[in-house]
């Protein structure tokens, strides 16, 4: 028998989904999408809002306490306005990871449902590498809306994908960039999912990073959560902070809370687990999915889906790609 709460085999109890709205994307960015990745799953296919509502509050019964939406691109969704609302009715903390190219549109309806943290994914401050990253331009106007969350009081975290060969050499202009602005950059290790081309020779590793950000800057060790999966640091009078998220060289699977629901409906109970569990066609079905959440939280594996050693990514890394896994 399981136990009725989000704990797993392994003891760790789970109050964190992240749901995803959908795997469209108004950018292309080159670690997530894969090129000849273009098919969306078509509407009907979605989760519709009611759906997402009634699936939502099962979780919240069962002690989900956050839920973060993603994508995909959440708000390229017409109807993510509606989502936030019904969402925010239920009484969990709510928040979003968005690439910011919609986010001034949105400003009064992540307040008036309560959404106050915003993470927005921004890889490179040169506009030409930016377009050869994400395929598209945007650049300005993420820019733009980044100070704008931040002069509308939101919490704003920045993450950017490292790439050896591609932007580690941005790390510091970052690292810079909080000098003046009440941001948090989070500088997050490549990690491998179907089609993204990864290899391990272009991870660039947390300490490589940390020791680049030595020579430039003096910095001191923040204190992290014991589920917070960056480790926090600050140079000293800085007004933002930096973190590194170290999934490739140094793993926190042992503190996870976190638990994803794709946009199409399926449980996956790690970012790296092959199996993801329906709950969509049950839940249409009008059958009760809590046997099936709790099912799918006691099989979490002890460590990144259990599906590769630290030396063996590549020929392990079938999973949906990240788009549509919603990262
Ligand atoms: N569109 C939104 C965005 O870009 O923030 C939300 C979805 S995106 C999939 C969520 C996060 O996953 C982003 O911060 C993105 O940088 C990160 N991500 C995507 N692919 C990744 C990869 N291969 N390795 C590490 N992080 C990745
Ligand atoms: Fe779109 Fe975000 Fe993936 Fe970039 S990281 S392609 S913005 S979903």
């Amino acid at each position: 028998m399981h136990p009725i709460s989000l704990t797993d085999s392994f003891g760790r109890s789970h109050t964190y989904l992240r749901i995803s709205l959908t795997d469209a994307c108004n950018l292309r960015c080159l670690y997530c999408m894969p090129e000849e990745d273009t098919l969306v799953t078509p509407h009907a296919k979605l989760m519709q809002p009611a759906e997402i509502e009634g699936i939502a509050s099962d979780f919240i019964k069962l002690g989900i306490r956050k839920i973060r939406l993603t994508g995909g691109e959440p708000l390229v969704r017409k109807d993510a306005g509606e989502i936030m609302k019904r969402l925010s009715a239920l009484g969990a903390e709510l928040s979003i990871s968005t690439n910011a190219v919609l986010a001034h549109e949105y400003l009064e309806r992540f307040k008036e449902t309560g959404i106050q943290k915003v993470n927005v994914s921004l890889d490179t401050l040169d506009p030409e590498q930016f377009k050869a990253i994400t395929r598209r331009g945007d650049f300005e106007r993420i820019l733009k809306n980044i100070y704008l969350l931040l002069e509308h009081n939101f919490e704003v975290k920045v993450n950017m994908v490292v790439m050896k060969g591609i932007n580690e050499q941005a790390v510091c202009q970052f690292v810079a960039w909080t000098q003046k602005y009440r941001l948090d950059v989070r500088f997050i290790e490549f990690m491998p999912f179907s089609g993204n081309a990864w290899n391990r020779d272009k991870v660039y590793s947390s300490a490589d990073m940390l020791d680049q950000i030595g020579r430039q800057f003096e910095y001191k060790k923040l204190e992290d959560g014991v589920h917070d999966t960056a480790k926090k640091y600050k140079v000293e009078g800085y007004a933002g902070t930096f973190a590194f998220i170290s999934t490739i060289t140094e793993p926190f699977c042992g503190g996870c809370n976190r638990l994803r629901l794709t946009a199409d409906g399926k449980l996956k109970n790690c970012l790296f687990s092959a199996g993801e569990t329906d709950l969509l066609g049950p839940w249409r079905a009008g059958e009760d999915i809590i046997p099936l959440i709790l099912s799918t939280v006691w099989g979490k594996k002890k460590e990144r889906g259990g599906r590769f050693d630290p030396d063996s990514y590549r020929e392990n890394s079938e999973n949906r790609s990240m788009i549509r896994i919603g990262g």
